[in-house]
């Protein structure tokens, strides 16, 4: 089966959501954007592109992941039913690694040997570096001096994987200051090099293709919710960064009579506060990073400082197919402060035996609101989009919690 083959006909052949998406790039771009493009287009249909992908899904990270009923958690919130889409079983702990295995697979078939990455928290920097190993590609991942500092730990893994880490000192030195970076050595190497990004951004092909490799994990659930609960979800929740986990289970949901659609996005200390991530509620519409989508922006159209206890919702930007799906109305988009993410990551540790990874406990949070307001009857199911071990040190920063280190590692955790 083509793994793009669904009624919902998004995006056009330009990369245009509605208003959104598109290709926004240098000149020196658009040749390779549109090589790509035709590419994916023919092995997204080629049946041995398609196995391979499966095949690696299935040994290497450990596919399909199960869907799982959170039934004390359930019953303790005492209204609809919480499931929970295990993609923190994954191999490298989180959904990100689909994506890059379909991009590497991608680029070896367009002839690459070298793979770049732009990374915040390093997660995606880490699923990229495994699967260059995985495929002996040479790597390099693009990351801001600011959260390479922060995020030392996954630093030290790429490089366990054989990657090159560049930090980059430029603007804020997060993030988007990594993804231009990753941007210009594409430019200068785009002979050698395919650049696997990491979420549902940039230009086109990207936003569709990233979906693409995602959507395994609803068809996943289509085929499992009917076996495992009796029928499809009510209701299903995603917490939303760049969007590619919520698109990923979204999709092939799209449409389908009775499923309710929720993304959810970072408000940090409250969307008041302007310290918050949350770019569908509170941005509006522009171009960044190569496509057209909401940005949090202030009233010169400059991009502002975004906040999160979890690193990979912090993005200003967001996928532009999210952007369509809120303005037409085929998903709604809420939020969740960091204590309330904070409070379910406790909530879902001590009830269900599962510690979720705080971008997750965003989604977890709102399926805990929205439970008890339904009948037992009802269906959430949530993405559960990665584990915790990556958030151990912010999780004892913030709860106050002691967390036993060598004090030489970190000065603040010396009064264990
Ligand atoms: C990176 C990350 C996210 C956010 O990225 P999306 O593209 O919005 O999915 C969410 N959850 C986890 C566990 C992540 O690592």
């Amino acid at each position: 089966m083509p793994l793009a083959e669904h009624p919902y006909d998004l995006p056009d052949a330009r990369g245009h959501f509605g208003r959104y998406g598109g290709t926004f790039v240098a000149e020196t771009l658009i040749q390779a954007l549109d090589e790509l493009a035709a590419q994916y287009a023919r092995y997204q249909r080629d049946p041995d592109f398609v196995a391979e992908f499966e095949r690696e899904l299935k040994h290497y990270v450990g596919r399909p992941s199960p869907v799982y009923h959170a039934q004390r958690w359930s019953r303790r919130l005492g209204g609809a039913q919480i499931w929970l889409k295990r993609e923190d079983l994954n191999h490298t702990g989180a959904h990100k690694v689909n994506n890059c295995i379909g991009q590497a697979l991608l680029a070896r078939r367009l002839g690459k040997p070298r793979v770049i990455a732009e990374t915040g928290a390093g997660q995606h920097g880490v699923a990229t570096a495994t699967v260059a190993a995985r495929y002996g590609m040479e790597c390099v991942v693009y990351m801001g001096s600011e959260d390479v500092k922060r995020q030392a730990q996954n630093v030290f893994r790429m490089k366990l994987l054989g990657a090159t880490v560049v930090p980059v000192d430029a603007g804020s030195r997060t993030l988007k200051d990594a993804l231009n970076e990753a941007m210009r050595d594409w430019v200068t190497n785009v002979e050698t090099t395919f650049y696997i990004i990491g979420t549902v951004a940039g230009p086109h092909p990207y936003p569709m293709m990233v979906r693409d490799f995602q959507s395994v994990i609803g068809r996943e659930c289509l085929e499992q919710m009917p076996e495992a609960a009796g029928r499809q979800p009510d209701v299903v929740i995603a917490c939303v960064g760049g969007g590619s986990n919520a698109m990923g289970i979204f999709h092939p949901y799209i449409g389908h009579a009775g499923v309710d659609l929720v993304g959810v996005e970072a408000e940090g200390e409250g969307l008041a506060t302007g310290r918050h991530a949350a770019s569908l509620t509170a941005g509006r519409p522009g171009v960044l990073h190569g496509n057209r989508t909401y940005l949090l922006q202030d009233d010169d159209g400059q991009i502002v400082e975004t906040h999160s206890v979890s690193a990979g919702l912090d993005y200003p930007g967001v996928g532009p197919e999210h952007a369509y799906l809120k303005d037409s109305g085929l998903a709604r988009y809420v939020t969740i402060t960091d204590a309330q993410a904070l409070e379910a990551f406790h909530d879902c540790c001590r009830t269900e035996g599962i510690i979720p990874a705080l971008e997750s406990s965003h989604a977890l949070a709102y399926a805990a609101q929205l439970a008890p307001t339904l009948p037992q009857d009802r269906i959430l199911l949530v993405n559960l989009s990665g584990r915790g071990d990556k958030d151990m040190n912010t999780v004892a920063e913030r709860s106050g919690l002691r967390f036993y280190c060598r004090p030489e590692c970190d000065p603040s955790m010396r009064t264990v």
